[in-house]
């Protein structure tokens, strides 16, 4: 049997950056993987995903975001990879509302750049967009979007070329701990390590069975559509002048979205961020219908009036939510020499560089000196209720 220092159980998002992190640590690592790097079946597709800084969600978010960035610019210049955009971001909402007043308050805590604009200010600063009369706007600099395929393919290349030995088409079918270390069964064969990893993404619920985190496996849908050019010219919809923003205003459905990041034919892309439907990795619908296209765009032109084109393409995904909407990231309750990391909740992608250094940490030493105790996997919130 192969034995490894660190085995990673799945290469989406994070297993890849924690291959990544741990070889070029010198760390002999073997990584599992159903699929092929860069597929479409998990959390790490559809061309693009939000970086912000100003945290709504919480401001704990921070100093994790701030390290993140650090990492996100050393894997766009050591892939070479077309990896980061900072096109500015915008958070829209009325004056109480989580996503305006959360975003100032993360940013006022923190001491990050921001601006505050009325909705006259947002007409005239982006033609796209017509807000509510009394929404307010934090724009922020510091933020974009990070390309999903790009970020999942440039780990794996680099760990490769750091010595790590990725296996991918080889889905793990058992793992366990044995004596002091762990033992993992996959459709092609049996391998031992001292430690693994487990990132499996919407496959918790069935590998990380033993732990009954109370997640909900959600399927969710980006829409592209195309705007009206004669109404507002396309250099105002693309990422040279259009941020990216979330927007809730009067107890609306929070809508989320980028610029256009691919040329004119490429689409204007936009979800709604917390309205998933209960789903399992294995049995999701894939199909997109002509009613959830309808409704996606009747929303989106309460706050972009010209998105008026049909719609160029839609895709499903998969959200692993938390109760709480933190991630669940720490030691194995049970086996000290297994680390996991699931429940991003739909928001853990811009966290991606610094989850993988995180786990490294853990995979290595046990510890981490960076602040996860929002993401105990022990804590009251993931007990049954
Ligand atoms: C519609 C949508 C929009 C989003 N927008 C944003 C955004 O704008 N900003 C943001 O920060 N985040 C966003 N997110 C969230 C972000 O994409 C996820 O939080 C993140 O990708 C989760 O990473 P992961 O590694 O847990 O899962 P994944 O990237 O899916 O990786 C899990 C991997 O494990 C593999 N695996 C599972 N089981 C096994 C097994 N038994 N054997 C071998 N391999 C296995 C899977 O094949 C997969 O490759 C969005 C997500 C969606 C769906």
């Amino acid at each position: 049997m192969e034995h490894y220092e660190v085995i990673v159980l799945g290469l989406g998002s994070m297993g890849g950056a924690a291959a990544h992190a741990l070889a070029g640590r010198g760390v002999r690592v073997l990584g599992l993987e159903t699929f092929q790097p860069g597929h479409d079946q998990g959390a790490a597709h559809g061309g693009s995903r939000i970086i912000r800084q100003s945290y709504f969600e919480h401001p704990a978010y921070v100093p994790l975001l701030r390290r993140a960035y650090e990492g996100w610019h050393a894997l766009q210049e050591e892939s070479g990879r077309d990896i980061v955009t900072l096109c500015g971001g915008i958070y829209l909402g009325d004056e109480r509302n989580q996503v305006f007043a959360g975003s100032r308050a993360a940013a006022q805590e923190h001491g990050l750049p921001h601006e505050v604009l009325t909705a006259d200010e947002i007409r005239q600063r982006f033609p796209t967009m017509d807000p509510e009369d009394d929404a307010l706007g934090l724009y922020e600099e510091n933020a974009g979007y990070v390309r999903p395929e790009e970020t999942t393919i440039a780990n794996a290349e680099l760990a490769a070329a750091k010595g790590a030995v990725l296996r991918f088409s080889e889905p793990v079918t058992w793992w366990g701990a044995v004596g002091g270390g762990v033992e993992v069964v996959t459709t092609q064969g049996r391998y031992g390590a001292d430690r693994l990893v487990i990132t499996p993404g919407p496959w918790a619920p069935e590998v990380l069975a033993d732990l009954g985190l109370p997640l909900s496996i959600q399927r969710m849908v980006f829409h592209w559509f195309t705007p009206d050019f004669s109404a507002v010219p396309y250099e105002s919809w693309s990422q040279e002048r259009h941020p990216v923003y979330v927007e809730e205003t009067h107890g609306n459905e929070q809508i989320y979205g980028f610029p256009m990041t691919d040329g004119p034919e490429g689409g204007f892309k936009l979800g709604f961020f917390r309205r998933g439907t209960p789903t399992t990795a294995r049995t999701i619908d894939r199909q997109v219908y002509q009613e959830e296209n309808a409704a996606m765009q009747v929303r989106a032109r309460q706050l972009f009036p010209h998105l008026s084109g049909p719609v160029v393409q839609a895709k499903t995904c998969l959200y692993s939510v938390t109760p709480d909407e933190h991630f669940v990231i720490g030691p194995h309750p049970a086996h000290p020499q297994v680390s996991v990391a699931c429940g991003f909740s739909g928001h853990g992608f811009k966290f991606v560089p610094v989850v993988g250094e995180i786990l490294a940490d853990l995979a290595t030493t046990g510890r981490t000196g960076l602040p996860i105790e929002l993401f105990d996997p022990r804590r009251a919130a993931l007990q049954g209720v």
